[in-house]
């Protein structure tokens, strides 16, 4: 390497800052809150697995395996990516772990980074985080609902207003391959209209080219057949549950009939969660999922109905600072109690009391690594706390401390035995 050139983060990946810790914090609450309600279990599956997990699963010709998987080969020679998606290793560890044994549906949720080599833009990245969670062994429609319902929920907690759910079904194995053909005859009379990489859709798999968004595709688009007039029965009549049932819950959808979601092994019902700005202009999906009742199987499993649904971390963090929805509903409480001690000898002992104060329950700042009293002084002034225990070395051999009041400016003194008691009473006088 060279060895002017600085030391940076990759291109498309990024830190996550502590300013920005709090924000990721509120939506895993948000997460594991809901998944503990509706009895989905954690599970934590490698970030690194065999890239034939993918390929297979995911499908061999979606952009996110043909153009965006980081894939290598170890020393050893096997082929292996970094998961650009949570659902196949799910999937994979129902199979592998004998899942199929326990009482169905599994309920599962996990959330991660993942890896896309996409092209860097606003709220796109190489690397970015999901949650995610999968209900596997069940068939019924209900499920669809419930895992719609949990995506819509966590939104909703997070103080999302204007968000509307779009749902469309993409048939099964029985209705969808006449369908493909039905539209590939629609777009080929179109095809000089359609952009290069959907010219070579066309050929590989014309329902992608529903998910183009180039301005002419849409416009070409706008005039497709339209998949659940072409539904067979069952397909048909799951999705008429799905749709009741949405009607029941009082979920605000609207009927897409050109979404499809990118990925193969969608069956039936596929969902996004897009949230509308003032202007009526959204910035993508913030949530997205469907039914896979073919890829356990797929992969080497006994035949398994499952839905699922993942959440973009990144995405919706973005989202929640421009429209300022708040981190945490109650801001994080400030630290009730600044310690400032000096010498070598009380900062020995005040860590012992730090422990003190944190088995009593009391929040307690501290500066271990200022020296300087007046410096202390000043954090625990700009940090707006009122009680500062003083520790210096006079105090430490004495076996007292010595409480300032901040606010008045009156020093007292109390014995270091007492002082956990005395600073509870003190703090619940308030
Ligand atoms: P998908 O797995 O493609 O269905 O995406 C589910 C959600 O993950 C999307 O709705 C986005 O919010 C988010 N997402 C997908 N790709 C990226 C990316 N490259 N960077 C950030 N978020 C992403």
């Amino acid at each position: 390497m060279d060895k002017k050139q600085k030391l940076q983060t990759l291109s498309g990946m990024r830190d996550i800052l502590p300013e920005e810790q709090v924000y990721f914090k509120r939506v895993q609450k948000a997460v594991e809150s809901i998944t503990q309600y509706y009895s989905f279990s954690r599970i934590d599956t490698p970030i690194l697995e065999q890239a034939e997990l993918f390929i297979k699963g995911t499908g061999a010709d979606t952009d996110a395996v043909s153009k965006e998987m980081y894939s290598f080969r170890t020393k050893g020679g096997d082929l292996v990516a970094l998961r650009p998606e949570f659902t196949p290793s799910i999937a994979r560890a129902y199979i592998e772990g004998g899942m199929y044994n326990l009482p169905q549906p599994v309920k599962l949720w996990t959330s991660g980074p993942l890896f896309r080599h996409e092209r860097p833009q606003a709220g796109r990245y190489r690397q970015f985080f999901q949650f995610d969670f999968e209900a596997l062994g069940d068939k019924s429609p209900s499920i669809d609902c419930q895992v719609i319902q949990m995506s819509y929920d966590i939104l909703k907690d997070l103080a999302f207003k204007n968000i509307t759910i779009e749902v469309n079904s993409i048939g099964d194995q029985e209705c969808r391959p006449s369908f493909k053909k039905i539209l590939a005859g629609y777009f080929k009379s179109k095809k000089v209209s359609l952009c290069s990489d959907c010219q070579r859709r066309l050929k590989e798999n014309p329902l992608r080219i529903l998910d183009c968004k180039e301005e002419k595709c849409q416009q070409v688009k706008a005039g497709a057949p339209q998949i659940i007039d072409h539904l067979c029965e069952a397909c048909h009549a799951h999705f008429k549950q799905v749709l009741e049932f949405l009607d029941e819950l009082e979920l605000p959808y609207t009927l897409n009939p050109y979404l499809v979601r990118g990925l193969d092994y969608y069956t039936k019902t596929v969902f996004e969660i897009v949230e509308k700005s003032e202007d009526g202009s959204s910035q993508g999906s913030l949530v997205g999922g469907g039914r896979y009742d073919n890829l356990v199987k797929m992969l080497g499993g006994r035949d398994t109905p499952a839905m699922g649904a993942a959440g973009g971390i990144d995405r919706i963090v973005n989202l929640m600072k421009t429209r300022e929805l708040k981190p945490d509903k109650k801001p994080a409480e400030k630290p009730e109690i600044f310690l400032a001690q000096l010498g070598q000898m009380a900062k020995r002992k005040s860590l012992k009391l730090f422990e003190e104060f944190r088995s009593a329950k009391i929040s307690v700042a501290e500066s271990f690594s200022k020296d300087s009293l007046r410096t202390q002084l000043n954090t625990a002034n700009k940090m707006g706390i009122r009680w500062v225990l003083i520790f210096g070395q006079k105090e430490a051999l004495e076996e007292f401390i010595t409480l300032r009041d901040m606010d008045s400016g009156v020093q007292s003194e109390i014995p270091l035995s007492k002082v956990v008691e005395e600073m509870k009473e003190k703090i619940n006088k308030k």
